[in-house]
């Protein structure tokens, strides 16, 4: 993939209004992909987002020509796996190509495309794609290393750390999008005291995790696995992601295979796929390595991936209450962290993935892991935040958080913002949780 274009020109205005507002996360200079229903009995169809509107893109596609016109005709499918498994040089094309539609300058096509436009406000948005596979990363060293303190106060970052970029395979089945609520799960908790025995009950210690997700577009074949300098070409976009965690399953649970059931209940994501092409501006250097950290192995070194291979995407976290909601009060901001602070790349999380000869799929979702960052204020979990259930965190209107409690609303945001370019963002990836339900099969006798 190569450098921005006229796409990225900060001076590029749309005819649609709202998407010129300074700090509008949709941009003519963004154009992010997503899937709605036009009726709640309707199939879901492919969407960009520009302003506050939506477009419907399979209504214009016969204004898209050559490679773009390929894009197109896939976006007219009920999610954008067809779409993504195309590769960046038609991506480039449509991108360019919706690019003039929707120019400040357009006036031929522009009544066309006005009227495959509808409010966003009242669109029914659904999962952007489907998701074949779920890996979730651990690529943060701050989160890595407070979490790690948390759980083994002697040994917070394991040795294996600073060579692996560790993960673990998620089940695809649990993403779900912004919007729907996820039910406290129960799970085996076991309390703290020694030779006490595990009980199963609801989840005392509800979390969420603050992530970026990448999403696969071209797949990779089986036994060939991908070098850090090709890994950029598989990658369609990124969304926002939260990794739904209970605490107290997973403490229990983790140990020797990793985290299982106290994740796999729920994963949201937001519904709106930022693609990579429009990313370009917002890649920088990766984050330094401590002079005596090791070198990664050559299989994951590339110095052009180190020196740009970071996308730095700001991330924040608020939270919500029942109670706040009833006041009319804001959501609270729990956390600001930035991407580009991991510890591994995109490229090195891919090549490593690969590494083995495990193809990626279209489609597959590869989270970041939590995007925590270094002081008080980049901390994203609830378990950092309150250094495991120790220290309470104040809330306007006078409660207080140790982990979630119900009824809670966790909003997850996201931007770019560069020198000598437009501000682009992610719109939000939010959920209530919701009360865990009596235990057991429903009841099928209704
Ligand atoms: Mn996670």
């Amino acid at each position: 993939m190569s450098a921005p274009d006229r796409t990225h020109d900060p001076a590029l205005r749309s005819w649609v209004a709202s998407a010129n507002r300074p700090d509008h996360d949709f941009p003519i200079q963004n154009l992010p992909f997503g899937a709605f229903r036009a009726a709640s009995d309707a199939a879901p169809r492919c969407a960009v987002a520009i302003g506050d509107q939506l477009l419907d893109v399979s209504r214009i596609a016969d204004l898209f020509t050559a490679e773009a016109s390929a894009v197109a005709a896939a976006l007219a499918a009920p999610g954008l796996n067809r779409a993504m498994a195309l590769g960046h040089g038609a991506h480039a094309a449509f991108r360019a190509q919706l690019s003039a539609l929707l120019q400040e300058d357009e006036r031929a096509r522009r009544p066309a495309v006005e009227a495959a436009l509808r409010p966003l406000q009242s669109a029914q948005l659904v999962l952007p794609f489907e998701v074949r596979g779920y890996t979730d990363f651990f690529a943060s060293i701050h989160h890595a290393s407070n979490a790690g303190r948390l759980f083994r106060p002697d040994q917070p970052l394991l040795p294996n750390y600073r060579y692996v970029p560790v993960a673990y395979n998620g089940r695809a089945n649990s993403v779900r999008t912004s919007g729907e609520p996820v039910v406290r799960p129960h799970g085996q908790l076991k309390p703290a005291e020694a030779g006490a025995a595990p009980r199963f009950a609801p989840s005392q210690r509800m979390d969420y995790e603050v992530e970026l997700g990448i999403v696969v577009g071209r797949p990779t074949a089986a036994g060939e696995p991908l070098r850090p300098g090709d890994a950029w070409d598989h990658v369609f976009g990124f969304c926002l992601l939260n990794d739904w965690s209970a605490r107290d399953i997973q403490a229990w649970e983790y140990q020797p295979l990793g985290p299982f059931l106290g994740k796999s209940f729920a994963t949201s994501i937001s519904p709106w796929i930022v693609t990579a092409q429009a990313l370009l501006p917002f890649r920088t250097a990766a984050a330094a390595r401590a002079p005596q950290d090791p070198e990664p192995l050559p299989h994951l070194r590339d110095p052009r991936d180190h020196a740009r291979g970071a996308v730095a995407v700001q991330l924040e976290a608020a939270i919500r209450t029942a109670h706040m909601r009833q006041r009319g009060l804001p959501a609270h901001r729990l956390s600001r962290s930035n991407a580009a602070d991991l510890y591994w790349t995109v490229a090195q999380m891919l090549a490593h993935h690969t590494s083995n000869g495990c193809a990626l799929d279209t489609g597959d979702l590869v989270g970041s892991g939590t995007v925590s960052g270094a002081g008080d204020g980049a901390l994203g979990s609830l378990l950092e935040l309150s250094r495991g259930g120790a220290a309470a965190i104040d809330l306007p209107g006078g409660e207080q958080r140790r982990f979630l409690e119900d009824g809670d609303e966790v909003r997850l945001t996201g931007f770019c913002e560069a020198p000598g370019h437009r501000r682009i963002g992610f719109g939000e990836c939010a959920a209530v949780l919701a009360p865990a339900r009596p235990y057991g099969p429903a009841d099928s006798g209704e």
